[in-house]
């Protein structure tokens, strides 16, 4: 029998705010632990929280970037658990009524459906050292929203395409960097398996703490193949939380269904139900940030790309603000800039083992070699040649090319030295080219640029030549 993976997406991503979510202590991480606390964030006794504006805010921008229905109200309600980061005895989140809902993603040509979207605070940080533990509260308080998928994606790879783009959407609507490294985006994995073209849903386990995209696959492919093991063996998978172990790459069980935890939800009594009027929603949307989609639409009108660089290059938000940067620098030729971009400067990086944010190469570097290229003085060869050190050594294509000497020739009289000696040396296939065998003229041409060390302007070659060879 064959089976496929049910899997739905539980994600946890930071809000990027100047304070917390009810005090006003600072958002900010790498401090003095306990440094940015409050009575609000201490769970002390008397204190109250007020809801913090803009991280609603960033949350509509959110949900308005995966298609969500905003709702005009929605209510706070008390997780109830203990932990020594969660000094409050109880997590502020939203239960029964979010604030968004029912939205989508588009990946791949498929729409992954996005079921809820709501607002919670962060717990603090409990830091193990040997036999004793300490707590940092720096992080209590933080705001966080929690996005729901429905089990729409059905493969390792759509799961962790999924992640990328959401990701970016969050980029892009100034929502968070969402960098999965510095969990500034979380991920649950809710994971089941079925007979391939049953309607049915199995029994899910689900995965916690995965912090890589490319562990999130990995994380999904082991307990697929876990799952559907047991399964044609006889087994049942059981309903439990388990645990991805990135260096043995397998999933270990957590905790069972019977002691999951019963948090026992109810409004808080502190605060208010959130009502979000229309105008609200409809002043933020008119102050969204530009979305890949319409940059993907401008990048093809403004600067005239084809669709799949325009679409390369907007699905990173990093990777379109360097192409635009460079065209600051220099912007006579988009495409340029776009193909130097996209299939040398990211190759050679990639070569190198770096990617675009620790890169050598600024994009007035680029913007550099593309008008060295479009002014002549280096042949596309050349200048890969130039790229190439840029890469390694951070230097600016200017500088590289005086240092080597690296110069494009296109110097008339020089060429024609080279010609004239090449036709003398290669009487024969002159003759040959005159008696109306054309093919031979790239051969010629081949000669020269030989004599030239490759330094010698192609266009100008293959001009001078056929000049000489049609005049003399
Ligand atoms: P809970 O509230 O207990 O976490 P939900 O039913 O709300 O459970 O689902 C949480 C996540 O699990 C959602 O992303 C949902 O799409 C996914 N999910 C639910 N049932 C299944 C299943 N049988 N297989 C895979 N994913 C599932
Ligand atoms: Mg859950
Ligand atoms: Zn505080």
């Amino acid at each position: 029998m064959e089976f496929e993976p049910v899997i739905g997406l539980e994600i946890h991503i930071q809000m990027d705010t100047k304070t917390k979510l009810f005090c006003s202590c600072p958002v900010e991480f790498g401090v003095e632990p306990n440094s940015n606390v409050c009575p609000v964030c201490l769970g002390l006794p008397g204190s109250l929280p007020v809801l913090n504006r803009r991280a609603v805010e960033l949350a509509i921008r959110a949900g308005l970037a995966l298609n969500c229905r905003i709702n005009n109200r929605s209510v706070f309600a008390r997780k109830n658990y203990f932990y020594p980061d969660l000094p409050k005895g109880y997590q502020i989140s939203q239960y029964e009524e979010p604030l968004a809902v029912e939205g989508w993603v588009e990946v791949e040509g498929r729409r992954i459906r996005i079921r809820r979207l709501h607002v919670e605070e962060d717990a603090g940080k409990n830091l193990h050292e040997g036999s004793r533990t300490f707590v940092d509260l720096n992080r209590a308080g933080t705001p966080l929203m929690e996005i729901v998928t429905e089990p729409d994606v059905d493969s390792p790879k759509l799961a962790r395409e999924f992640l990328e783009k959401l990701r970016n959407l969050m980029r892009y609507a100034g929502v968070s960097r969402a960098d999965m490294e510095k969990g500034q985006l979380r991920c649950d994995i809710n994971l089941s398996i079925r007979p391939r073209g049953s309607k049915e849903l199995g029994t899910r386990v689900e995965i916690k703490n995965v912090n890589s995209f490319r562990f999130v696959q990995k994380a999904i492919e082991s307990e697929m193949e876990r799952q559907i093991k047991l399964v044609m063996s006889g087994g049942m998978v059981v309903q439990e939380t388990r645990t991805f172990d990135p260096s043995t790459g397998l999933t270990h069980p957590m905790r069972s269904k019977e002691e999951a935890e019963d948090y026992r939800y109810f409004p808080d009594p502190d605060l208010i139900p959130l009502v979000v009027p229309k105008d609200w929603i409809e002043k933020i949307k008119e102050n969204m940030p530009e979305m890949p989609e319409e940059r993907f639409e401008r990048f093809l009108k403004e600067y005239r790309l084809d669709d799949y660089s325009a679409r390369v290059l907007t699905e990173n938000k990093e990777l379109g603000d360097f192409f635009e940067e460079s065209l600051k620098v220099y912007h006579k030729e988009p495409k340029l800039n776009a193909n130097w971009l996209l299939n040398d400067l990211l190759g050679q990086l990639s070569e190198m083992g770096k990617d675009l944010e620790n890169s050598p190469v600024t994009p007035t570097a680029l913007a550099d070699l593309v008008r060295l290229i479009k002014e002549g003085v280096l042949s596309s060869k050349l200048a890969k040649e130039v790229l190439k050190e840029m890469v390694s050594t951070g230097k600016s294509p200017v500088q590289l090319v005086e240092e080597k000497g690296l110069k494009q020739l296109s110097d008339e009289d020089t060429i024609r030295g080279f010609i004239e000696e090449v036709l003398h040396e290669n009487q024969k296939e002159v003759e040959r080219f005159r008696s109306g065998e054309e093919k031979v003229f790239g051969f010629l041409v081949g000669q020269i640029m030989k004599k030239a060390k490759g330094k010698a302007n192609p266009q100008l070659v293959n001009k001078l030549l056929k000049d000489i060879l049609t005049t003399s």
